[in-house]
């Protein structure tokens, strides 16, 4: 103990430096399951898409929804991902960039374990599964929404390319051979040839899911403990093009500054 005496709270807190996220610009944090692959054949997800899986993961981005209802403005989320986005003028954890990944991608990490019994009841987790996670920032709207396209046209030829490979395992080709038939090939003609009624999938496999507080347009207050709150809107789950203008449109709430 004497030795230590010496050692001030102030010299150890010297080494730590805070990343802090650059202000005034949206935030995103992606966190992605770590190894998922494996995850879901130990876990016999159904290929390629298992919906128990997808709504499991859209449950827990509700979770981090409301939990950080003053700060995430919208999610999307497609296989074993989710990004959260966060307002501009967020201040959690004087953005401290190390804080805000890691409470987002633990709590999301938490709820998926507390409610996989109510997605797969038949089936026990064989072991705790892990999620990492990053943050970026977009200094526009502009920018961001070309990512939030980014991710949505990544899910769509994820999914052709999915559909078309476990078809061909299904009519009894090897994973490799399946694999080698699909090497550079066009997949649209893919998909033909393998008569896939792509447009029949269901829309949360095609496009993935966007998260979002469905705003109540007239903004009731309402009391409290003797506080007048205002409406949060409820958190909803919607399989729709964010790509083209229209969402956003329909919803200039979600990305005003
Ligand atoms: P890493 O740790 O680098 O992220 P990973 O194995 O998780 O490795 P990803 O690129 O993240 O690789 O891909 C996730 C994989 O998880 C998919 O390829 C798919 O096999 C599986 N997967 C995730 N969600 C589902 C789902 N809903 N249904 C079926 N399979 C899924
Ligand atoms: P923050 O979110 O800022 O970390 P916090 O409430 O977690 O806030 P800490 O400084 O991390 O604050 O302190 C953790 C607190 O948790 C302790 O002050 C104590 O009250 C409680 N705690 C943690 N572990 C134990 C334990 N094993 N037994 C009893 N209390 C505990
Ligand atoms: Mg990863
Ligand atoms: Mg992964
Ligand atoms: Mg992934
Ligand atoms: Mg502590
Ligand atoms: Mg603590």
């Amino acid at each position: 103990i004497e030795e230590i005496n010496n050692v001030t709270p102030e010299y150890v807190r010297s080494f730590e430096f805070d990343s802090k996220l650059m202000p005034s610009t949206w935030i995103v944090v992606r966190i992605d399951g770590c190894h998922f692959h494996r995850f879901s054949e130990v876990h016999e997800f159904v290929k390629p898409n298992d919906d128990r899986a997808l709504n499991l993961m859209n449950l827990c981005a509700v979770a981090v929804l409301e939990k950080f209802w003053e700060d995430i403005v919208f999610a999307y989320g497609v296989s074993d991902e989710y990004s959260f986005i966060i307002k501009k003028t967020c201040n959690l954890y004087q953005r401290r960039a190390n804080k805000m990944v890691s409470a987002i991608v633990s709590f999301f990490t938490s709820t998926y374990v507390m409610r996989w019994n109510e997605f797969f009841p038949q089936s026990e987790l064989k072991y705790p599964p892990s999620f990492d996670g990053r943050a970026v920032c977009y200094p526009s709207t502009e920018i961001l929404r070309d990512y939030l396209s980014w991710r949505q046209v990544d899910c769509h030829i994820n999914n052709q390319y999915n559909s078309c490979f476990w078809k061909l395992v299904a009519s009894g080709k090897s994973k490799r051979e399946a694999q080698n038939s699909l090497k550079g090939g066009q997949l649209q003609k893919k998909i033909e040839e393998l008569a896939i009624d792509y447009n029949k999938l269901p829309v949360m496999f095609r496009q993935g899911s966007s998260v979002y507080r469905d705003k109540v347009d007239t903004v009731p207050t309402h009391e409290e403990n003797g506080n007048s709150f205002e409406s949060k809107g409820k958190v909803i789950v919607e399989h729709v093009d964010i790509i083209g203008p229209t969402f956003w449109l329909e919803h200039l709430n979600i990305l005003d500054e």
